[in-house]
């Protein structure tokens, strides 16, 4: 929606693009990549913002370490999970 962020979106990259580099046997092409990013976002709760206020900028500093860890923590298994039953062949 214009003018509507899912701040959950730009977490889960954030974690996709650290976690993946680290996971050489696990593949990482934009299919994968966006299986992992869907089935993440969908055990997250959303965290949406406004775009108009700056809001966007407040949401991204005030995150705390324990959002963080939940966000990690199911990326890892969404990973896994993704990884283990890829939708394309090999
Ligand atoms: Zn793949």
């Amino acid at each position: 929606m214009e003018g509507l962020k899912n701040m959950m979106e730009e977490a889960v990259e954030y974690q996709l693009n650290k976690i993946l580099p680290t996971m050489p046997n696990v593949c990482s092409c934009e299919k994968c990549r966006l299986d992992m990013a869907s089935f993440a976002l969908n055990r997250l709760t959303p965290q949406y913002v406004r775009t108009d206020t700056g809001a966007l900028f407040q949401k991204l500093n005030n995150s705390s370490q324990q959002a963080e860890v939940e966000v990690m923590t199911t990326v890892m298994n969404a990973i896994n999970i993704i990884s283990a039953h890829p939708k394309h062949d090999t």
